[in-house]
Order: structure tokens, then C-alpha cells, then sequence
């Protein structure tokens, strides 16, 4: 827990039953935001940095003292206001209200740009709060390793029978959130071929068992990959190297590759390796003439993309996978870039479309045992699903907790409901030793405007329209969610995007059955609404088929 000190120190979420604050909710929002600076979770916990670069769950130390102190006094019918990361108000609400309101990084639109942004930060004024960095509910890798998988088994769904088992990824990109990819490949039972050119990296995805072994030359790993492939078997395979060479490499081989995507940082050309440099050289380089490594890089993605359209065109599945790839490349003058889609619009929308996407939760408890209970009872939920049931059960062996235990899965408009109010069940009964918050990303079916991402491709061309993630933020403020946010810029910078978050608290009252049913049904109906009103044929049928009111197609 924290103490009442203004400078960096070492901050970690309170563990059991003893409460510092008036209640579980208030309890709840000091503990989450505590986890998400426990050096586990964040990246850098002494700038209060969490992820994505520069994502903050505090504006400054000062702020962040002034909302555990607001925290710990707040009333049941009280509400703490945060504007980026500063809490700038206590006001008199009601019980159904939500215990803190937060708007994080939110600009007018002509000033929505960086350089605006940078200044304004640079004066004090505001913060970049990311997704899920300032709104306190960021669990570490989890779940960049779920929406990889989640990603990798709607790929299998649509053009493989619902597994990989028997076909051969190949990607690049064992960073961060790259190094994600193998595992969620094995997961779905698949073989995949990943390139780095960075040698620390892929030992690193090894010693985390997130990648299971290195090649030792391109040969050895398509070797490697076809022996696995032909005897149905799962394996990720490591090779180094740039992959502006070794994925054309392989289409001039006529590799007998099934699914391609990247997720080099392409986003930053300062980042990716050109060709003919040396990864020792890379940093030196491109601090040294910033110009001509920006050309020398785009070009080498101009060859890494015009290969993955060679494999496109030979019949292999092929996506971006949100690392503006295909931008970089026509930049260079690559006229087929955009020849594959990304893959919101090609994997994920139809989910979306359902109401689908990254359900979370944690355990205010700190006991692992908890969350083994909800992975139980998740898996007693829905047992006919059963790409879920693989999750839950490999999530349970492989994935190596950060700060408070918590688990992520992807449910859909009438599931979440039915987890949420289980879990506040198993907490009333006692089967939990504490409470559970219930939250998500911010990147969820109704939730995000983000015309490079989420929202690319709308069916109407609404991609740019971000009235629906402020609805679904009032929404959930009317719901009965225990703290809602709206963001601006995360994930794909300042300028690009406008989202909304909730979290609410299964403390095991029957006020808060009331409320989680009413937000996790209300939250995900935003999905469906806002793919109706868009024109998707499967948000409609959802929406007919389980009752969620359209006016527009009424009467
Ligand atoms: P990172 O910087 O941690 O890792 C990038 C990796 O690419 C590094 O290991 C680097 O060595 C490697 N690399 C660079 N140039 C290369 C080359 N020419 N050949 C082979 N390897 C090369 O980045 P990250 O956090 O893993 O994110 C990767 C990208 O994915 C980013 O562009 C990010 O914006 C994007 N991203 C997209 C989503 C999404 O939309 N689903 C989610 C997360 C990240």
C-alpha cells in the first residue's frame, strides 16, 4: 500500500479482507490503481509510467498521494473527479453512482496532435493515460497474450475448421507485444515461424516459455516447421534475422506458409532494421542520420510487404496486425499494400458485432485460489464454447501472474452478465475470499472510435464517428459502474482515437448483482448497437435474436 510520501517509492495493491477506505468500491479503486504501479505491472512504476510508451496511471506523484487520501475518506454517495491523472473534485452523488469519474487526455479536436499534447504535458496540464494505464485496470502481458489468441482462433475459425493444428504462421516481431505471437499460435495448435533480429529478444520469449525453440538457420526452421506441421503437432520456432530479407527469402523457396503477419515496430521507422545494417549498428544509426534510416527502413518494409502479398497471392492468409505496415510501405512507393486487410475488420469485427471482446477481472484478495474458482466457474458457464475452455485451462497452467491474480477471456453481449452475477454469487457464499473487480480494455466492440484500428473499415464509412464511445461511457455511468472513464489517443496516438472504460465490483452485495447486471448487459449492447447501426447483418441477427432494442427497426 501505499504511503503518504510525494516522491517515487515502491507501490503495491493491499492483499485480504482489511479494508483502508469506507467500502469495497471505494477499496477497489485505490487497490487497482496501486496494482497497476506495482513493479510487476508497470514498465516504469517510478514515472508512473504502466505501458504503451509513455501510459500513466497518476499524472505525478503529488496527484497520486491527494487520490489514495481522497480514496480512503470517500463516502458511499460521494464521487472523486479525475482529470488526467489529478483528482480535481469530490462531489456529492448516490449509491448508484460511480465512485470516481475520469477523462484522460482529452483534447479539442484542431489541437489533437502530439506536439500540442507534449507541450500541455510539459506545462503540467495533462497526462497520456493509455487504454487501461489510467484507468486502473491494466493486468500485464495477459492480455496481449488473449487478444492474440483470440485473434489467431478467429483466423483458424474462418479459413482453417476452428484450429491450426496442421498449418505453418509466419511472422515477425518478438517484442513486447510481438513476443506474444508464438504462444498464442502453439495455443491454437499451430506451428509458427517468428523472426527477430534482435537475438536478446528471442532468447528472452524462450526463458519465458513463450517461445519453444531457436533455428539455427532458415532451412533448419522451415525443417523444423514441416516436421511439426505434417505431425500435427504445436510448435513455435525462433529465428534471427531481418525479416525484410527472410520473409521474401522464403516466398523465392515456395514455402509451404499458411498464414502471414508482422508485428515488427513498423509504427516507428526509427525502429525497424533496414537491410544491410547490422541489428549492432541499428541504435547509433538511426540516432545519427534519422532521414536517411527513415528511407532505408521504409524501403526494407516496401520488400517485407511486397513479399507478404506474394504469399496472399499464392493463397496464404495474410493481415496486418496494427503496426501501420502497410502506411510505411506505400509511403516508399509500394502501390499493393493494402492489398490484405488489418485485422479488426478481417478477424475481430464479427465478434465485435456479437457484443464479444475482452472481459477482465481480478482478485482483490491477492490468492491465486480465487481466480482458479472463476476459471472453474467460467468453464461450468459455457462449456460448449471451446476455444474458451482451452484458454482458460492453458491460461491456468501458462500465464505467469502480475500484481493481483486475474484472469482475461473474451465474452459476448449475454455472457458477461452471467459471469459477472456468478462471480458476485461466489463471493456473497463465501466460496471467495474477497471481492472481484470486473472490467475490460477500452479496445471492446462499443467502446472505441479509432479509424486505424478498431473502427477501420466500418461497413457505412462511420470509422471517424466517436460518438459511440461517449455514449457507452454515459451508459455505463448510468448503469451503476463502480468507476468509467473516456480516454483520448490510446493505442494508436493522440489525434487517432476516443475510448471509454468501466470497471464494477463484485463485493457480493445484492446491490451489486443489480448493478453488474445491469453494465455488463448495457456495455457489450453498445457493441451490438453501434454494428446494427452500421449495417452488419450479424449485429442485427444478435440484437433480434437476444433482444436488444434498435428504435430504428422498430414500428
Ligand atoms: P517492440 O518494439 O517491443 O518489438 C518490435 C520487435 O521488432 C523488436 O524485437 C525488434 O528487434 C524487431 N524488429 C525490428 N525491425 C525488424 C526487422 N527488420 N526484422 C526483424 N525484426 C525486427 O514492439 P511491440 O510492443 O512488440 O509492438 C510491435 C508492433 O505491434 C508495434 O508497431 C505496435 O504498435 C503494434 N501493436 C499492435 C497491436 C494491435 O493492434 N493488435 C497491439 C500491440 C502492438
Amino acid at each position: 500500500m501505499a504511503q503518504q510520501q510525494s516522491g517515487p517509492r515502491t507501490v503495491r495493491a493491499a492483499r485480504g479482507t482489511a479494508l483502508s477506505t469506507q467500502g469495497w468500491q471505494q477499496e477497489a479503486a485505490l487497490r487497482m490503481l496501486s496494482n497497476n504501479l506495482d513493479p510487476e505491472v508497470a514498465e516504469h512504476p517510478e514515472k508512473l509510467v504502466v505501458y504503451g510508451g509513455t501510459g500513466k496511471a497518476a499524472r505525478d506523484w503529488r496527484s497520486f498521494d491527494a487520490m489514495v487520501r481522497t480514496l480512503q475518506t470517500l463516502k458511499q454517495d460521494e464521487t472523486m473527479l479525475v482529470q488526467s491523472g489529478r483528482p480535481v473534485g469530490v462531489m456529492q452523488t448516490h449509491e448508484w453512482a460511480p465512485r470516481v469519474l475520469i477523462a484522460n487526455s482529452n483534447l479539442v479536436g484542431d489541437w489533437a496532435n502530439w506536439e500540442e499534447f507534449r507541450r500541455l504535458e510539459a506545462l503540467g496540464l495533462t497526462m497520456y493515460g493509455q487504454m487501461t494505464a489510467g484507468s486502473w485496470i491494466y493486468i500485464g502481458t495477459q492480455g496481449i497474450l488473449q487478444g492474440t489468441y483470440e485473434t489467431f482462433a478467429a483466423v483458424a475459425a474462418k479459413r482453417f475448421n476452428g484450429s491450426l493444428a496442421g498449418t505453418i504462421t509466419l511472422t515477425a516481431g518478438l517484442g513486447g507485444m510481438g513476443g506474444a505471437q508464438p504462444l498464442a499460435v502453439t495455443m491454437n495448435d499451430g506451428v509458427a515461424i517468428c523472426i527477430d533480429c534482435d537475438p536478446s529478444r528471442i532468447a528472452r520469449r524462450i526463458e519465458h516459455r513463450y517461445l519453444d525453440v531457436e533455428a539455427k538457420d532458415l532451412k533448419h526452421a522451415l525443417d523444423l516447421a514441416v516436421e511439426a506441421r505434417d505431425a500435427r503437432k504445436s510448435l513455435s520456432i525462433g529465428l534471427l534475422g531481418n525479416a525484410a530479407e527472410l520473409v521474401p527469402a522464403l516466398l523465392a523457396m515456395d514455402a509451404p506458409i499458411d498464414i502471414v503477419t508482422d508485428q515488427t515496430s513498423a509504427h516507428d521507422p526509427l525502429a525497424y532494421l533496414p537491410i544491410g545494417v547490422a541489428f549492432e549498428d541499428m541504435a547509433g544509426y538511426a540516432a545519427e542520420k534519422p532521414e536517411e534510416f527513415t528511407r532505408r527502413s521504409r524501403e526494407a518494409m516496401a520488400k517485407h510487404v511486397e513479399a507478404m502479398v506474394g504469399f496472399q497471392d499464392k493463397g496464404a492468409e495474410v493481415f496486418d496486425y496494427g503496426n501501420s505496415i502497410r502506411g510505411e510501405a506505400q509511403l516508399a512507393g509500394y502501390g499493393r499494400a493494402f492489398d490484405f486487410p488489418g485485422f479488426v475488420p478481417a478477424y475481430i469485427r464479427p465478434l465485435f458485432c456479437e457484443g464479444k471482446g475482452p472481459f477482465r477481472w481480478a482478485a482483490l484478495s491477492g490468492d491465486p485460489a480465487d481466480i482458479a474458482k472463476t476459471d472453474q466457474a467460467i468453464l461450468d458457464l459455457f462449456p460448449e464454447n471451446e476455444s474458451l475452455a482451452r484458454w482458460i485451462k492453458m491460461a491456468g497452467e501458462r500465464v505467469h501472474y502480475q500484481g493481483l491474480p486475474a484472469r482475461i477471456c473474451w465474452l459476448g453481449y449475454g455472457e458477461r452478465d452471467k459471469a459477472g452475477e456468478r462471480f458476485n454469487e461466489m463471493v456473497a457464499d463465501g466460496t471467495l475470499s474477497a471481492p472481484i473487480v470486473i472490467g475490460r480494455d477500452h479496445l471492446d466492440c462499443g467502446s472505441v472510435a479509432s479509424p486505424y484500428r478498431e473502427t477501420e473499415a466500418m461497413l457505412d464509412g462511420s470509422d471517424a464517428i466517436a460518438d459511440w464511445p461517449l455514449l457507452n461511457a454515459m451508459v455505463n455511468v448510468a448503469s451503476g459502474a463502480s468507476w468509467v472513464s473516456i480516454h483520448h489517443g490510446g493505442g494508436v496516438g493522440i489525434g487517432r482515437s476516443i475510448h471509454a472504460g468501466q470497471v464494477t465490483v463484485a463485493d457480493g452485495t445484492k446491490l451489486a448483482g443489480e448493478k453488474i447486471r445491469r453494465v455488463l448487459t448495457n456495455d457489450p449492447g453498445m457493441g451490438v448497437i453501434r454494428h446494427v447501426d452500421a449495417g452488419y447483418d450479424i449485429a442485427a441477427d444478435v440484437a433480434a435474436e437476444r433482444g436488444v432494442r434498435v428504435p430504428m427497426r422498430e414500428g
